[in-house]
This record gives structure tokens, sequence and C-alpha cells, in this order.
């Protein structure tokens, strides 16, 4: 069982400020991971699809999610639908499963409706200078409460994922010189490019 209060600290650092939205992301994660019977992900064997969209409230979640699960940025296995909402989807690729969790709205309604939203957030205060004692509640709240009280799991189903392989090819542009994925190069008069340099004149 993964416990999300283990990833805790490691989620602050990485993250960089207290709030309520990078421990939802960890609790959220928790959930998928022990319905599916996951540990995290060393490699790419677990996928996460987020339907966060862009500049919009409590997108720190997606922070605790990759922190928690293991699907980051950089191995590239985790993504976003842009559909503005904080449903995860999970898919362990062994075993072909897959599970949706989503944070329960009234449980995102306590921190939408609080001081750290409405006073400060809102009002375009950093969350690194909203008061200790009005987002630290917030935080515990989220981690100490009963899984039930705090996130919906969907049922369990199988997943068939389509993915391209990882490319190991690359090449130096023949015009800037720096290193460009093979599959990403253009072809410009009788060179061949990076995109950027395939794009000027
Ligand atoms: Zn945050
Ligand atoms: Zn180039």
């Amino acid at each position: 069982m993964i416990n999300s209060k283990d990833y805790y600290e490691a989620g602050l650092a990485f993250h960089g400020h207290q709030c309520p939205a990078m421990p939802l992301g960890l609790r959220a994660g928790e959930a998928a991971m022990n319905a599916l019977g996951v540990g995290r992900a060393k490699d790419g064997e677990l996928v996460a699809i987020l339907e966060l969209g862009e500049r919009h409230c409590a997108t720190c979640f997606a922070d605790g999610v990759q922190v928690i699960t293991g699907c980051t940025f950089g191995k590239g296995n985790i993504s976003k639908t842009n559909q503005g909402k904080w449903g995860l989807t999970l898919i362990d690729k062994k075993s072909g499963k897959a599970v949706r969790v989503v944070p329960k709205t009234e449980a995102m309604m306590v921190s939408k409706q609080s001081d750290f939203m409405q006073k400060y957030r809102s009002q375009g205060v950093p969350a690194s200078e909203v008061p200790e004692e009005v987002v630290a509640p917030l935080v515990k709240n989220v981690m100490e409460a009963p899984e039930s009280a705090l996130i919906a799991v969907g049922p369990v189903t199988a997943y068939d994922l389509k993915e391209a392989p990882h490319s190991f090819n690359g090449f130096a542009c023949e015009e800037c010189g720096e290193m460009t994925v093979t599959e990403y190069g253009r072809i410009k008069g009788d060179k061949k490019v990076c995109m950027a340099c395939a794009a000027k004149r």
C-alpha cells in the first residue's frame, strides 16, 4: 500500500510552497495506486492522464500526482487533456488496467471557500506569501481526511494503451549544430536541420 504521508516532504520540496492542491494530488495518486495495487513508477510502467487545463486554480494538483506516482514530465508518462477538471486516470501498462479517481466536489469546496483562496490567492497573493496559520489547516485537512471523504475512486477497467516507442536517434542540425531527435528533423534544401532552422529563411 502506498501512503501519501511518506511523500509529503518530497512533494513540498519539489513543489516549492504549501498549498492544499499539491497534497490533493498526492491523495489522488495514492487512491489510484492502491486501487490498481501498484508501486511508484521507476520507469514508464505507469501512465497518468490529467484533465487539468492551463492558467486556473489548483493546477498544483499535478505536482502531487507526479511526486507520488513517478509519472513525470521528464519521463513523458504524464499528459493533460485540458478539460479544466481534476480527474486523474492512472494506467498500469503491465496489467493493462486503469482507474479514474477524482477529488470530491465537497472537499474541493472547503479549500475554494477558505480564506486561502478568497482573501489571498484570488486577490493575487502568491501561495508562498499566505500566512502559515491560513494554509496549514487546509494542508492538514487534505493529508488527514479519510480517503472516502476526499476522493471518488472509479472502477478498475481494462485499458489498451497504444504508444509509439521512444526514439533513441539523434543528429546534429547542419545549421545551428544543436542535437535534435531524428524524428523531429526537417530537410531544407540539401541539409538536414532542426525545426527552428527549417522555419528560418
Ligand atoms: Zn501549490
Ligand atoms: Zn538548427
